[in-house]
């Protein structure tokens, strides 16, 4: 295949999408298929001689949309969304086409430059302070482990990275049982341990408390343990969670503990000036994670983190050899001397577009309507018989259950494979209990209503 030919098949990926697109409302969200499947239907080893494009697509349309569960779906109800607006698609296509890898500012000064921008726009968006700045990630994982890295070598005075931690302080970070896994993940790769991510216990409202954090943090100090650093949940992944943050960042202050805050659902909300109130007092944190790859619209993956002070970051991920210097052009930005890996894609690119194709109020509508269509999915639920809310909307979020865990299991089991709509589960204190968050960025009000009416559908079959 040459690039003429690829200009003939391009084509045909832009008429396939949009007829994918077009038709994602009939097919089922969640793909239908048992483990296994798509592999036995893959030949054993690869070919020795090339293959007609037109058999590879061909076995393509036969063998993977229906492999897929479909992120797109309007009703894909499950996890939070991996939106991908269309003119984010659009971008994403060009990238593809240019290929770069933007590792340093020569290798595409455009990638770089256009991220810097776009990251404060992000800020002004969101009503962050000019004093932040920032970058783009792969993931929130990622960038929760580069604070969570930066915050230890901050702790370490930077001997971390010449000595390594054998005979080290021991530190510690602190962080509700609300907060992601991904969390505990920086934790360990750190090199921190498990066991020193101190889990600070949460009020009636699941939020990590100013109280609750001194304590912890001088319960440490009296056992001379090293409190490093402090990672604070807007927006949890099980019922959507928000610590104290305010307080809490007031109480990491007053100890000298830098605060990384970990938005990377709900910062897409805060495009909208009245959910602001949710993470009052986030322009105290050192660093926040917000994934646009989630409810903006930008698609996976697009991680942004904003830092107060890059040069503490860039001091622990940073390294510059030879080869990768800029001859004369010291005051350049090298992104990747802000994150783990070197080689970066442009990322900025589709938040440029999705920023532009739909303007921030077009953005802003869409959320406002998922958070009020999940408050009406709520209330439709709560009138069925049998069907208690577990935990109320937080934005767009919330959770509900039958009597008993069986029954709420068996339920969600019916409902996914009927594949209408696709939901998922979490415990709340130990229930099993349905998630339901409204995100998608091409559902429509009756596609949320149908999420009662299938329940009460597969109510009525299991009686
Ligand atoms: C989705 C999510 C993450 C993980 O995001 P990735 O980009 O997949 O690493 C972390 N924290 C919260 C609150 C999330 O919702």
């Amino acid at each position: 295949m040459d690039h003429e030919s690829l200009r003939h098949w391009s084509k045909r990926a832009a008429d396939w999408a949009a007829d994918y697109h077009a038709g994602l409302r009939d097919r089922p969200v969640r793909a239908p298929l048992a483990p296994g499947a798509v592999a036995r239907a893959l030949p054993p080893g690869p070919p020795e001689m090339a293959e007609e494009m037109e058999a590879i697509w061909a076995d393509f349309e036969r063998i993977v949309p229906g492999g897929m569960t479909h992120w797109q779906h309007p009703r894909f109800f499950a996890y939070f969304p991996a939106n991908a607006a269309p003119a984010s698609m659009l971008a994403e296509q060009l990238v593809n086409a240019m290929a770069c890898n933007a590792l340093i500012w020569q290798t595409s000064p455009a990638a770089t430059e256009v991220e810097q921008v776009m990251i404060d726009w992000l800020r002004q968006a969101l009503g962050l302070p000019g004093d932040f700045t920032g970058t783009i990630h792969d993931s929130a994982t990622s960038a929760t482990l580069s604070a969570v890295l930066t915050m230890r070598e901050q702790a370490l005075d930077w001997a971390g990275l010449d000595e390594g931690l054998s005979g080290a302080a021991v530190l510690r970070f602190y962080a509700s049982a609300e907060t992601h896994s991904s969390v505990d993940k920086a934790i360990r790769v750190a090199g921190i341990g498990q066991r020193n991510l101190v889990k600070v216990a949460t009020d009636d409202n699941r939020a990590m408390t100013a109280e609750a954090l001194r304590a912890a943090i001088r319960a440490d100090l009296a056992a001379g343990l090293c409190p490093a650093g402090v990672i604070l949940c807007a927006g949890g992944t099980s019922v959507g969670a928000f610590d104290r943050i305010a307080d809490c960042i007031a109480v990491a202050k007053a100890e000298g503990v830098p605060v990384h805050v970990d938005a990377a659902w709900a910062g897409s909300a805060m495009i909208c000036p009245e959910f602001r109130p949710l993470w009052a007092g986030v322009e105290g944190a050192d660093s926040i994670v917000f994934n646009p790859h989630k409810w903006l619209g930008a698609q996976f993956d697009c991680s942004v983190q904003f830092l107060k002070d890059p040069g503490a970051q860039v001091r622990t991920l940073g390294l510059r050899p030879t080869y990768l210097e800029t001859a004369g052009r010291e005051e350049i930005i090298n992104f990747n001397e802000w994150t783990v890996p070197l080689g970066r894609r442009f990322r900025a690119l589709k938040l440029w577009f999705v920023l532009r194709a739909y303007g921030l109020e077009g953005l802003r509508g869409r959320i406002r309507n998922h958070v009020a269509w999940a408050l009406r999915a709520r209330d439709a639920l709560a009138a069925l018989p049998g069907v208690e809310i577990v935990t109320e909307p937080r934005l767009s979020l919330f959770t509900f259950a039958l009597r008993d865990d069986a029954a709420t299991e068996a339920l969600l089991q019916k409902i996914n494979d009927d594949g209408r709509i696709y939901l998922t589960q979490t415990r709340v204190d130990g229930r099993f209990a349905i998630r339901v968050q409204v995100g998608s960025f091409d559902c429509r009000e009756e596609d949320v209503m149908l999420i009662a009416s299938t329940v009460q559908e597969m109510l009525a079959s299991c009686s």
